[in-house]
């Protein structure tokens, strides 16, 4: 029997290549979990995932309902699971005013830390009952949320405060987690912090009690994804070249996929805690080794803090 791993936003990037990679090893079926039901379907098509060893169901993580819904649509399959991918991202760094998600939060906190967070504590129940022998968590981070490391210096830096925003309620007019003035850029770092914060914690909460592994990692820069589509056409065209000539940070979307797939299903990344990277200068053949994770991120007190106002925030608590 196969293994079942759930991949969010498997429409484009790096979840489609980690789809393909996982579903061409012949052990894994994978439910392909997206806001956009036909955009999906082509986009398996076309990297030519093979036709029965996938199933998309929608979700759209911009919406709590959603969320809720999806996690009934996939108990409704009858599969088990044995691996959650939280890998889908949005990065708005042009907009001048904040976007908003159906429940009234801001959008790429919404999308890429809050709608993730119901979600992994939904399906928390799932992994559980999985009778594979190493069932794993995986949360896409990125350097970004980093700046002790190189890619992750450049500023406006992430600083989550003391989560000032959420104990407000985090509904307009606040729209960042520290309680500042709206910044776009700041607020993808700020919730790729709160992807490691929320990796940290299921460990500390669950790894023991449960044998699930928790990880994170970055890819690498792949800096031809979807991910920079808001971003000034100029940019888009020499971002990539800067990373593959200039920094040397660059990283095929196949690549970056196949690193997914590895540790969701190598034997060598079973450790629970764990945030994983390639370096942000690539090498051929480079091995991947445990990063150490930006002082935010590391900070235990926080990562409680920040998982009872996300509670809140997403009505488990
Ligand atoms: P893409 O933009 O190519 O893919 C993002 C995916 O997220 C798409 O499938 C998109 O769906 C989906 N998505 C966006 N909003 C929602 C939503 N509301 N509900 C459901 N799905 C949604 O980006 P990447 O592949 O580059 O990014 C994937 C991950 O990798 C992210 O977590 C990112 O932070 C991380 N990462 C990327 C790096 C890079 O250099 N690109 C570097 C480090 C980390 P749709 O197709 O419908 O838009």
């Amino acid at each position: 029997r196969k293994s079942t791993v759930v991949i969010t936003g498997a429409s484009s990037g790096v979840g489609l290549q980690a789809a393909k990679a996982l579903a061409q090893t012949g052990q894994w079926h994978v439910v392909m979990a997206c806001r956009d039901l036909s955009k999906t379907e082509t986009a398996a098509q076309t990297v030519g995932i093979p036709k029965d060893s996938y199933t998309i169901i929608h979700l759209d993580l911009a919406s709590l309902d959603s969320v809720r819904q999806f996690v009934k649509d996939f108990r409704n399959s009858g599969r088990s699971l044995d691996a959650l991918v939280c890998n889908a991202a949005i990065y708005m760094p042009l907009i001048k005013e904040p976007l908003w998600s159906v429940d009234g939060y801001e959008l790429s906190v919404a999308t890429n830390h809050l709608g993730h967070f119901l979600l992994c504590n939904l399906m928390l129940e799932d992994l559980k009952k999985s009778s594979a022998s190493e069932p794993r968590l995986v949360i896409l981070g990125t350097v970004t949320h980093n700046p002790k490391e190189l890619g992750g210096k450049i500023p406006p830096r992430p600083d989550l405060g003391n989560l000032q925003g959420f104990e407000a309620g985090f509904k307009a007019p606040h729209t960042m987690i520290d309680g500042k003035k709206f910044e776009p850029v700041k607020a993808y770092k700020d919730s790729k912090v709160c992807n490691v914060l929320t990796m940290k914690e299921l460990h500390r909460r669950y790894h023991e009690s449960t044998g699930i592994t928790f990880s994170s990692l970055y890819p690498g820069c792949v800096a031809t994804t979807a991910l920079f589509r808001d971003h000034y056409p100029l940019f888009q065209k020499l971002f990539p070249l800067f990373q593959k000539y200039i920094t040397g940070g660059y990283v095929s979307e196949e690549d970056a996929g196949k690193r997914v797939a590895e540790v969701v299903a190598d034997p060598a990344y079973n450790e629970s805690g764990m945030y994983w990277s390639w370096g942000n200068r690539q090498k051929k053949d480079r091995k991947s080794f445990v990063q150490e994770v930006s002082n935010e991120a590391s900070d235990d007190d926080k990562a409680k803090r920040l998982w009872e106002l996300s509670e809140k925030l997403v009505g488990l608590a």
